[in-house]
Formats: structure tokens, C-alpha cells, sequence
């Protein structure tokens, strides 16, 4: 039997990265990982580099690329007649950065001397895993000292609309369309399901979303929402709120008749294909906490306090199987802090300022806390907000709608909340995550030099304007 320092269980962004850094600070750790590629053989990097993050923002690059030629390039001048895209050549470029970045993994390891251990693990007593293959043999039982648990999620299934792998699917089948769909139903217009809906209807999709909800983009500032909702619309997506799918059909020539609700009552909608984005779960299956006594929630989620720890001392669970939001930065960073607690060092990691970017076109960024979250919670503040329409360099590029806006506090100033929408915003997010970082007001943005001619400056332009002394507009 192996004994380690460490044991990590799951090999995406979370669990990745906590070996990494397990096995920087000199504890001996090894990494059991299950995910096997198109070929069967194992593949490192989870959800996010096999079939999230990565491989969706290579087919939005694709996508964006095609459809400049027909919508941003005449503006320059710039005339491509009978541009045609070949979806194969974009899935094998996708596929090709999905090998390198998980093989990438792979030398990681080996470069921080993390054992890699293919195949299922489970608990088999406090802290003994045992490894299982394919077939349900046990190859190997492994004892730690300390386990991390980063076994991510899932795509939520619904019962009105099963997946079949070819007519209706998850986000995962929606990244490895053969050819470009004429009609797309969508489920959920929540951040996969819009970045999804625009590859494929920059493409040449008729894109319909379905979205339960009456709200737009819910969780995201009400006029960042409004706006991308005009400019989502102006690029075709059909996006149709108040709308519960009920039920599907999938009719033998591959079409699928969807059925939903709305406040008029029933309605019908063919498409050639159904993908259904209603949200991931935490995912723990076959690990069977419950023989180390580890604790999970009503919702599957493996329970944890804000440290990370587990019901049981030396367990520890980061990222998607527990609480907090779904994203991969999230889970490295609680991977970080989860390594360097095991060795001894007192790390911190502060929420408030986790950046959520929807990397549709314009992009939506934000950190912090939206107007309708301040005025909940009494909070008074001063806005400032500035369009990229009033900056030379967007308007350049062509890149005029959106704009920035900062929430600062009405007596400190401290900046309490930054939402862009805009060419680049996932870029741009990162200067106010560092002042948020910092505790900056928007007087210290204010004070800071930003090049000229950039995008940023509209950050500086938006600090400016809390004070009511923005100057280009
Ligand atoms: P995962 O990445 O899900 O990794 C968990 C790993 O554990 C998997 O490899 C799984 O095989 C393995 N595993 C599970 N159980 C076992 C077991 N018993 N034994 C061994 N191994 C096991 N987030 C962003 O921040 N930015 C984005 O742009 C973004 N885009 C996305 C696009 C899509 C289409 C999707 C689906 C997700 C996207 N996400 C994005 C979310 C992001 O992928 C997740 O938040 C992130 O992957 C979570 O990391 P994790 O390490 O917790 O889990
Ligand atoms: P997210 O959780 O951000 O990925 O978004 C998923 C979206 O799917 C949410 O906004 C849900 O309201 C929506 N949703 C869930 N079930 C249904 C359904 N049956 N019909 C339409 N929308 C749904």
C-alpha cells in the first residue's frame, strides 16, 4: 500500500493545481484522476481544459474570427468574398489545444514529482482511498495523511429533455458539433449556454434560448444585463425569457420538438438541435464520503467551512463539489490555500474580489457588488460610469458598445464593485480586482496613470466619474 503526505482526488483546476503546489512545499502527493480522452487513454485538467473553459474559448475565437469577416472587417475597407468556415479544421484546431494543455499537465507533474494515479477513487476507510479501473477492479489502495477532494461537477440533467448524445446535448456535445446546426434550441441562458449559443449562431445557427426565468442574466448588474440583452438581441440570438421547457421529442429524422411554457400557455418549437444548459452539480459519485464520515449537503455538495475542511480533520474539498461559485479560478486558488494550510503556512483567500466573466461578444466582466446587492444590504454609494463609445482607442477598433462602471463606497470611497461590458473585459476585470484586492478607492484608479490610446483608460475615465470629473465625456 502507497503512503503520501497528500492525496488529491481529481485532476482539473482545483485538484491540479493543489498537487502542484502540495508537492512545491516538499510534502509527498500524488493525484488520482478518472477522465479518459476520445481515445480512452487518461487525460489530466477536469472539466475546464477537456470540455469548459479551454475548448469553449478556442470555438469563440473560431466563431469570432468568421464572423468578423462579414460584420467588422467591410467596416475597414476589408472585402472577403464566399468565406466559408470548415467546422471540422476548427474542432481539430479545439481538440489540438485541449491535448497540448492536458499533456501540459502531465509534464507538470512529473517536473513536481505529483504521482499521477489513473482511475476511480473511493473511500474505503478515513484515510484510505482505493483506486479502481474501468472494469471495477481495485489496481492500487493508497493511504494520506491529508486527502483533497476536487472531484468538480456535472451537467445538470432534466427530465423534460434527456440528452441522446446526437439530437439533445450537454454543453459537452454542444463543443463537438460535426457541422453548424440550421435551427439550435437552447435551454438556460445562464454563461454556458450564452457563450454556447454565440459560437454556433456566429456560425450561421438560428439560435433560440429557452430561460425559465423572468430576469436576464440574474445574478449580473441590471444595466450590464440591459445592455447585453439589446446587443445579444441585435446579433440574432432569440433569447425567450419566462420560458420552462416541458418536454422533448426527439422524431425519427433527428429533429427534436421541444415543448414549453410561458404566460400564454403551451407552446412548440422545432430544432435541429437541443442543447440543455441548465446549470452543473457537484459531483461525488461512487466516492463514498460517507465511509471516511465526511459530511455532503442537501445538493451533493461535500460540506465544507471557508477553509476548506471537510467534517473530518485532514479532509479537505475545493471548487466545484462544494459550495461557492462554479468557476475554475475559484477552485485553484482554494487548491493554493488548501496545500499551504497542510504545510503549515496561513493563507487567506478573499472572495469579495473573484472576478465571473462571460466571455460572449462584447464580453461581461464584474467584481464585487452590483447596485441592487448594495441597496439590499443599506449600503450607500457613488457610481461612475463611462462607454467605450467616448473612447478613441474602441472606437478605432470599432469596439464602441458597453462601457465601465464603479460602485464606490458613498463615505470611503473604497471601491465596492466593478462591471464592464466591452471588447476585452475579461482583460480589463483585472485592474479592479487588483484595487479591490488592495482596498483601493476610485480616487487611488482615479490617480493612476493608464496608457493612451487603451481600453483601460475607460476604467480610469469611470473612476474619474464617481467624483463627477470624467473628462472625455
Ligand atoms: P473539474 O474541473 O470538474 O475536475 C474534477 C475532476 O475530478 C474531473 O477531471 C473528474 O474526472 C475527476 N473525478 C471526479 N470524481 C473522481 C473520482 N472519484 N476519482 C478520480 N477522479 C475523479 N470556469 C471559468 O472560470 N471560466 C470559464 O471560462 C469557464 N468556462 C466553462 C465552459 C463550460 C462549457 C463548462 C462546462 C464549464 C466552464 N467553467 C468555466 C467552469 C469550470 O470548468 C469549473 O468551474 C472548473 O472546472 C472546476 O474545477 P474543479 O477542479 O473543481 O472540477
Ligand atoms: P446557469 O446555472 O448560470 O448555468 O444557468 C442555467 C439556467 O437554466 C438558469 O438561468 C435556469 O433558470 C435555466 N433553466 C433551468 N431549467 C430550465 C427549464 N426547464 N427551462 C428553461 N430554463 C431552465
Amino acid at each position: 500500500m502507497k503512503a503520501y503526505d497528500v492525496l488529491v482526488i481529481g485532476a482539473g483546476p482545483g485538484g491540479y493545481v493543489a498537487a502542484i503546489r502540495c508537492a512545491q512545499l516538499g510534502l509527498t502527493t500524488a493525484c488520482v484522476e478518472r477522465w479518459t480522452d476520445a481515445d480512452n487513454n487518461p487525460a489530466l485538467g477536469g472539466t475546464c481544459l477537456n470540455v469548459g473553459c479551454i475548448p469553449s474559448k478556442a470555438l469563440l475565437d473560431s466563431s469570432h474570427h468568421y464572423h468578423n469577416l462579414g460584420h467588422l472587417l467591410p467596416k475597414h475597407g476589408i472585402a472577403i468574398q464566399g468565406a466559408t468556415i470548415d467546422v471540422g479544421a476548427m474542432q481539430a484546431r479545439k481538440d489540438k489545444i485541449v491535448e497540448t494543455l492536458t499533456r501540459g499537465i502531465g509534464s507538470l507533474f512529473k517536473k513536481n514529482k505529483v504521482d499521477a494515479l489513473y482511475g476511480t477513487a473511493r473511500f474505503a476507510a478515513e484515510k484510505t482511498v482505493e483506486v479502481v479501473d474501468a472494469t471495477g477492479n481495485v489496481t492500487e489502495t493508497v493511504t494520506a495523511s491529508n486527502i483533497i477532494i476536487a472531484t468538480g461537477s456535472v451537467p445538470v440533467a432534466i427530465g423534460a429533455a434527456p440528452t441522446d448524445g446526437k439530437s439533445i446535448v450537454d454543453s459537452e456535445g454542444a463543443l463537438a458539433f460535426t457541422e453548424v446546426p440550421k435551427r439550435l434550441g437552447i435551454i438556460g441562458a445562464g454563461v454556458i449556454g450564452l457563450e454556447l449559443g454565440s459560437v454556433w449562431s456566429r456560425l450561421g445557427a438560428d439560435v433560440v434560448i429557452l430561460e425559465a426565468m423572468d430576469d436576464f442574466l440574474a445574478t449580473a448588474d441590471r444595466d450590464v444585463a440591459k445592455e447585453a440583452s439589446r446587443v445579444f438581441k441585435r446579433q440574432g440570438l432569440d433569447i425567450r425569457l419566462g420560458c420552462r421547457v416541458t418536454g422533448s421529442e426527439v422524431r425519427a429524422s433527428g429533429d427534436v420538438a421541444i415543448t414549453y411554457a410561458d404566460k400564454s400557455g403551451e407552446q412548440h418549437l422545432d430544432v435541429d438541435k437541443l442543447i440543455v444548459a441548465v446549470g452543473r452539480r457537484a459531483y461525488a459519485d461512487g466516492l463514498q464520503p460517507e465511509r471516511a464520515g465526511i459530511k455532503t449537503d442537501e445538493r451533493g455538495r461535500i460540506e465544507a467551512d471557508a477553509q476548506c475542511r471537510t467534517s473530518v480533520a485532514g479532509i479537505y474539498a475545493i471548487g466545484d463539489v462544494i459550495h461557492g461559485p462554479m468557476l475554475a479560478h475559484k477552485a485553484s486558488e482554494e487548491g493554493i490555500c488548501v496545500a499551504e494550510s497542510i504545510a503549515g503556512q496561513q493563507p487567506t483567500f478573499d472572495h469579495r474580489t473573484c472576478p465571473w466573466v462571460i466571455y460572449t461578444h462584447p464580453e461581461i466582466a464584474w467584481v464585487g457588488q452590483t447596485e441592487a446587492e448594495l441597496t439590499a444590504a443599506g449600503v450607500s454609494y457613488n457610481v461612475g460610469k463611462f462607454p467605450f463609445s467616448a473612447s478613441g482607442r474602441a472606437q478605432g477598433a470599432g469596439e464602441t458598445g458597453g462601457f465601465v462602471k464603479i460602485l464606490a463606497d458613498g463615505k470611503s470611497d473604497q471601491i465596492l464593485g466593478v462591471h464592464i461590458i466591452g471588447a476585452q473585459a475579461s482583460e480589463m476585470i483585472a485592474e479592479a480586482v487588483t484595487s479591490m484586492a488592495y482596498f483601493g478607492s476610485a480616487e487611488d484608479l482615479a490617480r493612476t496613470v493608464h496608457a493612451h490610446p487603451t481600453l483601460s483608460e475607460a476604467m480610469h475615465e469611470a473612476a474619474l466619474a464617481v467624483d463627477k470629473r470624467t473628462i472625455h465625456i
